[in-house]
């Protein structure tokens, strides 16, 4: 053993090659660098030596929750929370995740969270969501908001760094197997290319499109759907993010209308707040209710063109349109009606004032007007650029 060689309860073989420890004292002095020990946080993640626990990963759940429930985010609407956790979820979750395989239990949590929070406002499930949490992580194609499964996008982050070969050089990646003595952590990497295995070993795959992307990984992973037919109507430039969240939740048959409220024994008050005459249910309130009806007569009057009596879906479906265009102004103009009315009903609940129906349509003109202008709309057609003419609507 050398004279420089100090064992200090056998962590110190650092020492053991020769350097003195006054040497090293003198680096350590000179540089201001303190000797760490393990667990340690490097770029705000924990790193442990074992496999991770809850706790460990309790700071990204904190952080989560803080974030999204911040002053004023209670005050937002659907469509504002949806974007803030997505916002939320694509920074700090994609952060840890493009590192470990985080716990089901952490992913869980956070997952419950944000659920809550777009639901309620906060973060802590008081009454049930109104949409399944399946149903709002298929995508919006398939009828879905769009939110990720995280512990799927998990394994498509770290699926990358085995396509791209970041962890293995020099090395088959494909033929790689971690011995048995490797880290609890690096197996769990490992095993992300066996849960990719068919896809990645696929010829077709590798041949018909070289270049993995997390999304293609997730693709193959998640299960999804088929296409629904109203996608196109809910996907609509014309449309402001919360009348397209409105008119999603109307295609999921989910409004909570005083009908369903008495069905699930939450209330016993059944009639509807605007006309007292009937008892409020989807239809009524939006195509039969007089209120509504004064409303619709004076969009149709307006628009020229025959406005649903029920079944607002068949009716987007099947409503005959010069052209696209002219079949998105309707559908928004019709989405943001349908949404006033709800407000106006809403609001009826606890101050039994309701407003001149003039006053809606005037709202929603000049909404539409607005957001034409600003989304860059180009008129293709003669005819629609007359009928725009003729109703009062410019995209400039
Ligand atoms: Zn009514």
């Amino acid at each position: 053993m050398s004279s420089g060689r100090k064992m200090n309860n056998g962590k110190s073989n650092f020492y053991s090659n020769g350097v003195s420890e006054a040497i090293i004292k003198g680096i350590k002095g000179a540089s201001g660098m303190r000797r760490g020990g393990i667990p340690f946080r490097y770029l705000g993640v924990k790193i442990v030596p074992k496999r991770m626990r809850i706790l460990d990963c309790q700071c990204l759940v904190d952080r989560v929750t803080e974030r999204i429930t911040r002053i004023g985010a209670k005050q937002l609407s659907y469509a504002g929370r949806l974007t803030l956790i997505k916002s939320v979820l694509s920074t700090l979750h994609m952060y840890w995740a493009r590192i470990f395989i985080l716990p089901k239990a952490v992913i869980s949590n956070i997952e419950a969270i944000c659920r809550a929070f777009l639901w309620h406002g906060h973060n802590s499930n008081e009454s049930p969501a109104l949409v399944s949490g399946k149903t709002i992580c298929q995508p919006k194609r398939k009828g879905g908001l769009g939110l990720k499964y995280l512990h799927l996008w998990n394994i498509a982050l770290l699926g990358k760094y085995w396509v791209h070969t970041v962890h293995i050089k020099n090395v088959n990646w494909r033929d790689y197997e971690p011995s048995i003595n490797t880290s609890w952590a690096w197996r769990r990497i490992c095993h992300v290319k066996n849960q990719l295995h068919s896809w990645l070993f696929d010829e077709n795959w590798r041949e018909g499109m070289p270049e993995y992307t997390v999304k293609l990984g997730y693709s193959w992973l998640v299960e999804e759907g088929f296409d629904v037919a109203w996608f196109p109507w809910v996907n609509n430039r014309i449309m402001l993010p919360k009348h397209k969240f409105f008119i999603w939740l109307v295609a999921q048959n989910r409004l909570l209308t005083q009908d369903r409220l008495m069905r699930m024994q939450i209330t016993h008050h059944n009639r509807c707040f605007l006309c007292e005459d009937a008892e409020e249910k989807f239809n009524h309130l939006f195509f039969r209710c007089s209120f509504s009806r004064q409303c619709l007569g004076l969009l149709e009057e307006w628009l020229q063109v025959c406005l649903p009596i029920h079944e607002v879906i068949d009716w987007w479906l099947t409503v005959r349109a010069r052209s696209l265009l002219m079949k998105q102004v309707l559908a928004a103009a019709i989405a943001q009606l349908m949404y006033l009315i709800w407000n106006v009903r809403n609001r009826c609940r606890v101050e039994s004032v309701i407003p001149l129906f003039v006053v809606l349509i005037k709202q929603v003109k000049e909404t539409l007007q607005m957001k034409m202008r600003g989304s860059t709309v180009i008129v293709r057609s003669r005819c629609t650029e007359e009928w725009l003419s003729s109703v009062g609507l410019s995209c400039t």
